[in-house]
């Protein structure tokens, strides 16, 4: 019995030194954290000729706040075990404001606990500030930092933003936080539909590795978007609060962004969306994002996609979507929309009805760039000094063509398929360990044996259904007393047994 219940209250501080999992499922997203109703009307557009051809200014500025070698010993309760340095099973070691960074390779959890799992180190629920993170890995290849960037074209950079198509009869789908397992399918019914959208892409957030990772399949995803004619902009390199973190960090935000989409793409966005829509006045944000040759991509529909995120739920964010385009006449009118494709319901659900309401009120679906009147030729920035991946890097040769029908091998990869990221031996496409693990044909899928190093963004079972992807520092609050109040009942628990 009294094993018993160490091994119960062990297992509790296990879960409460990580945050809380699925119990924790406050959802907070990309509010609208200004009045988004403002409509950006074309003879608005200031163009920008002054600020041609000027490089960047506190480009030069370390791109990361913080090395490992920096990483100090916290301070507090626990500094006097500063020599045991087994953080992984040291689960009370607590970092943040009141304890200080945790030591070096660790990671600071969003409820204040060092460690080293996935748990710990996915951003953007690491703390930055507090040890190491995904958000502090740099993507392989040149920095992009000295890359001219001109204002071309007629749409405002920052710190203008912009909130709404100028094109009469179009609606721009956005959709924020992918590529994750579910971007595949979407990609299917946009093709289906014919319909173009655009894709805010996060380089490494919710633990689900870089985009750029030639053993992951995000970077073919991406080549999908463009072939397949959708836009690809830029949504940061980890999704932190642009607003809360300093320059030099939001500048790294972006930068990073800027090599990973690069070693895919061969360019790079001048699209972005502010993670949490925030880019407060005052802090420099916008200011920082026009000097980086930016688009501030805001929206005028916000679905609620992350907050209605199950079959009973998403009728919700069907209504917002249909009301605001029942509103007006396509004839003036146009719309532009944020949604989620890190949210199972947006992409088997809510998309399609999305669709068909466009299509019965006679709306065109558009990319932003074309929504606003924009060539494509600027809606990127060649690297013209980068060879290209194709020519450089271990990215794999995969088979041309998305399996249609759930078979892969030869001439079909089963990357970009709602039948499964990878190959099996009997030449089908699926996600369990008959078709990843041995005999798994790498040229046609992904291959790892267990679950790859993506967190939920791959794994149904591991926080996805929370709607994560979109915490922000008001989550963390919310982490930090869920975690505090898990471990005061299992210590209950463990006394009465
Ligand atoms: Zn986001």
């Amino acid at each position: 019995m009294r094993s018993h219940s160490i091994l119960l209250l062990l297992t509790a501080v296990l879960v409460t030194s990580l945050g809380c999992f699925g119990s924790c499922t406050t959802l907070i997203t990309d509010k609208n954290v200004h009045s988004p109703q403002k409509t950006l009307d074309q003879r608005q557009y200031v163009p920008f000729q002054a600020l041609q051809h000027a490089k960047i200014e506190g480009l030069d500025e370390s791109t990361t706040s913080l090395q490992d070698s920096e990483l100090a010993i916290p301070v507090g309760p626990n500094s006097r075990r500063k020599n045991r340095r087994d953080i992984t099973t040291d689960l009370d070691y607590r970092c943040g404001e009141k304890y200080g960074r945790c030591p070096s390779g660790t990671c600071c959890s969003s409820a204040g606990y060092c460690g080293t799992t996935k748990a710990h180190c996915r951003s953007p629920d690491c703390r930055i500030d507090f040890g190491n993170c995904d958000a502090h890995k740099t993507p392989k290849g040149p920095p992009t930092r000295e890359i001219l960037r001109p204002h071309e074209g007629t749409v405002p950079y920052g710190p203008q933003q912009i909130r709404s198509c100028a094109v009469p009869g179009t609606v721009a789908l956005t959709f924020d936080d992918g590529p994750t397992r579910y971007t595949g399918d979407l990609l299917d019914l946009l093709d289906k539909y014919e319909a173009p959208a655009t894709f805010f892409i996060t380089g490494i957030n919710n633990g689900k590795g870089a985009i750029d990772d030639p053993s992951l399949p995000w970077a073919s995803l991406i080549e999908r978007m463009l072939l397949s004619g959708h836009q690809v902009a830029s949504h940061t390199w980890s999704h932190e609060d642009l607003s809360k973190v300093s320059p030099s960090q939001r500048i790294d935000q972006m930068l990073k962004n800027e090599v990973a989409l690069r070693n895919i793409m061969g360019s790079f966005p001048t699209y972005m969306r502010p993670p949490y829509s925030s880019c407060e006045p005052g802090s420099g944000c916008r200011e920082d994002l026009g000097r980086m040759g930016y688009h501030i991509t805001l929206y005028d529909v916000d679905t609620d996609d992350y907050k209605n995120d199950s079959p009973n739920l998403i009728q919700r964010s069907k209504d917002i979507f249909d009301q605001a385009l029942s509103s007006a006449n396509p004839i003036s009118h146009s719309w532009l929309i944020i949604a989620h494709d890190a949210h199972e319901q947006t992409v088997h659900n809510l998309t399609e009805h999305m669709l068909q309401t466009m299509a019965r009120l006679g709306y065109r679906p558009v990319t932003v760039g074309e929504c606003l009147r924009d060539p494509r030729e600027n809606w990127y920035r060649k690297d013209t000094s980068w060879p290209g991946h194709k020519k450089k890097g271990p990215k794999k040769e995969f088979p041309p063509q998305v399996s249609i029908d759930g078979t892969c091998g030869k001439n079909f990869t089963c990357l970009g398929s709602s039948f499964g990221l990878c190959c099996g031996s009997l030449n089908v496409c699926g996600n369990s360990s008959n078709h990843c693990g041995s005999g798994c044909q790498k040229n046609s899928g992904y291959c790892a044996v267990g679950a790859p190093p993506n967190g939920d963004a791959w794994d149904p079972n591991l926080l996805s259904k929370s709607g994560r992807s979109e915490a922000d520092s008001d989550f963390r609050a919310a982490a930090s007393t869920a975690a505090v109040t898990s471990l005061l009942l299992a210590l209950a628990v463990a006394l009465l047994m």
